[in-house]
């Protein structure tokens, strides 16, 4: 509840910084204030996700991509934002993205991608930017901490430089801390490129599977 009243909170800061405020000391706006509580289950949690308006992406989406995978998985893949093909179909890392990021799970660390969980930082596409914005990553934020919450895995793959940036506040370099184990809240971040950026550098796979390597030996 705490986090999504930061979240409620963000959004209305970051609509008076676009109005030009620098400083405000009141809350602004009296809104009607929407029921905060995040459920303790994943399906009633995306249900909430899928009614979602606390954010401008609400109103350009086709359909918010909440997510799929094990809930109780021991692996989390997070990526960044849905793509264009998972806003019209509503799943997770759709398209030559998507194939990519099952070889990886399943060529290389030997699972199936239906046993771990996926998720994006944003559940929502942003349409005309390559990045989400720093407002609505941290108004989407509750719903990614609350799913790390309820799935408990031990370990979550930053799919590229935003998804690590955003789950660790660190702003390094992706291909100066790639591979890298963090300890986090319980569990260990393993950074390593997004799928998108494979497809674009077929170089980087090398990089990969060394990273994903580590991550086999780490289960
Ligand atoms: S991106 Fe997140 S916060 Fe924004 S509308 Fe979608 S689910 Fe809600």
């Amino acid at each position: 509840m705490k986090n999504l009243k930061n979240a409620l909170l963000l959004k209305q800061l970051y609509q008076l910084k676009q109005l030009g405020y620098k400083y405000t000391s009141v809350t602004p706006f009296q809104e009607e204030e929407p029921d905060l509580t995040l459920p303790n289950t994943l399906e009633s949690l995306k249900k909430q996700a899928i009614e979602c308006h606390l954010c401008d992406l609400s109103k350009s989406r086709q359909k918010v991509v909440f997510g799929e995978g094990a809930v109780n998985a021991d692996l989390m893949f997070l990526g960044d934002m849905p793509n264009n093909s998972d806003d019209s179909s509503g799943k997770v890392f759709t398209g030559r993205s998507g194939d990519t990021l099952t070889k990886m799970i399943e060529n290389v660390l030997g699972v199936s991608r239906s046993d771990v969980y996926i998720t994006n930082i944003l559940k929502c596409r942003a349409h005309d930017t390559l990045n989400p914005s720093p407002a609505h990553a941290h108004t989407c934020h509750p719903y990614l901490l609350k799913q790390i919450e309820l799935i408990k895995p031990k370990i979550i793959i930053a799919l590229g430089e935003t998804a690590y940036h955003y789950l660790t506040g660190d702003n390094s370099d992706i291909s100066n801390v790639r591979g890298t184990l963090h300890k986090q809240d319980g569990y260990t971040i393993v950074p390593t490129y997004h799928p998108n950026y494979l497809l674009r550098n077929p170089s980087a796979k090398k990089y990969v599977f060394d990273d994903l390597k580590n991550i086999k030996e780490l289960m």
